[in-house]
């Protein structure tokens, strides 16, 4: 930052003369929005729909009013941008979705997008611009449970959203995600040609921060994190353990098929694995998340013939992914055989685990040392937008926020604090992007 004639050197000395991030205009934009989009309990910002229109709008308003260049793309991701001195052609972006879960809560999404409208806002005001354009990038449709993809709005930035998607009905309306574009006037043709809206090759670098969605952070006792990766996954959705209906009391052991001891084998094999991987440093999550006998058929004098389970594994290491793989695998083979049941995985689905930018996290390390933060890195468990822009090869970093009971539910409680501390950080880690 700084160097240009007339403008002042804002981070020539990083940190020591940047105008401060406007938090105040955040807390302002939090509280409208959370009035704005209320829903008795929490909020809801629908994917294309009402909530997160009122959320772009809001941020255009007071981007606009503070001197930013706003521009829709053909998907309707907003970009407020702070034109760069340095004529790089390159523009870094500060970006997170507006959507929410519905009954979310506000934080989720929101906070990454006021952060970057902190800075760029204050910058703006104050006459400062970094070398490369700063942009505010408010996404569109991040949360899966509107339309069943994932990352639409990053997606549609860079031109890889599969045109099919356009055709995935809304699961409140039922109208498909290209009647939802062309009711706000957008341009889903221009999506389904995969035109990307910006070139990867020339983002200097994609910065998201958000609210942590686990405990870490409250438990560690630390305001901000670094994010080193954004973990994939690796899921049995529907997956069946099928032995034999029979008398609890008249069939001895030798002759059962048990179902439900055949499944908690799988279960306690494969979690006595995660126990091991774990002890060897290596990042996993292991999560049986549905395990039921079926309601009709099942009774407390029977031996179970079916149990219905999930499996869902998460890794940032592909690596340890494709070993937990395996391991899933051949436990299912092994409790098949010793148990005498059938086990009917069906089909696997997931996702590639995304690494953020070394050379990104090293430049915030030595930010957050300026700042007399302590040094914190951890991988984010839940996807996000970054995952999309660091698969196309752009450097990509997160930031974490502390936040308390989770996400996706109206009890999201982030300290204004810590989101200061946050988007300080951010501003800091950004004017020192060389
Ligand atoms: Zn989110």
């Amino acid at each position: 930052m700084g160097g240009g004639a007339g403008i002042p050197t804002a981070a020539a000395v990083p940190g020591a003369t940047a105008p401060e991030p406007d938090i105040g205009l955040a807390e302002r934009l939090f509280e409208r929005l959370r009035r704005q989009t209320a829903d008795g309990r929490g909020v809801t910002r629908a994917a294309f729909g009402e909530g997160e229109q009122c959320a772009h709008d809001l941020v255009a308003a007071e981007g606009e009013a503070a001197g930013l260049r706003k521009h829709v793309d053909a998907g309707g991701n907003l970009y407020l941008t702070l034109p760069g001195h340095g004529a790089t052609g390159r523009t870094i972006l500060l970006g997170s979705h507006l959507d929410s879960v519905p009954m979310g809560g506000n934080y989720d999404g929101a906070a990454g997008v006021f952060a970057g409208l902190a800075i760029a806002a204050a910058w703006s005001r104050a006459g400062c611009s970094l070398a490369d354009d700063l942009a505010v990038l408010a996404l569109r449709a991040e949360e899966s449970n509107w339309f069943p993809f994932s990352y639409i709005g990053s997606r549609m930035a860079l031109g890889l959203l599969p045109p099919e998607a356009l055709e995935l009905a809304r699961s409140d309306t039922g109208s498909s995600l290209a009647e939802h574009m062309r009711d706000l006037g957008l341009r889903p043709q221009e999506v389904a040609a995969g035109v990307p809206q910006i070139r990867p090759e020339t983002i200097r670098a994609y910065v998201e921060l958000h609210i942590e969605q686990g405990p870490v952070l409250i438990e560690a006792d630390r305001p901000v994190a670094l994010v080193d990766g954004i973990r994939g996954s690796f899921r049995y959705r529907q997956m069946r353990v099928l032995g034999e209906y029979a008398h609890s009391g008249a069939v001895p052991r030798a002759y059962r098929h048990d179902a439900v001891v055949a499944a908690a084998d799988l279960v306690t094999r494969l979690h006595r694995e995660w126990l091991r991987l774990e002890a060897e440093g290596r990042d996993l999550t292991l999560t049986f998340g549905q395990f039921y006998t079926d309601p009709a058929q099942h009774a407390f004098s029977k031996i179970a013939g079916e149990v219905s389970l999930s499996l869902d594994i998460r890794s940032h290491e592909a690596k340890t992914l494709e070993t937990a793989r395996a391991l899933a695998h051949r436990h299912v083979d092994e409790v098949a055989a010793e148990h005498g049941v059938r086990i009917d995985t069906g089909p696997p689905t997931g996702s590639t685990p995304a690494l953020m930018d070394r050379t990104l996290i090293q430049t915030f390390l030595t930010a957050k040392d300026a700042l007399g933060l302590e040094r914190f890195v951890m991988p984010s468990g839940a996807g996000h937008d970054a995952a999309t822009f660091a698969g196309a090869g752009v450097p990509s970093l997160m930031l974490f926020v502390r936040n308390r009971n989770g996400s996706h539910n109206p009890d999201e409680a982030m300290e204004m604090d810590d989101f200061a501390a946050a988007t300080r950080l951010l501003a800091e880690g950004v004017a020192r992007i060389a």
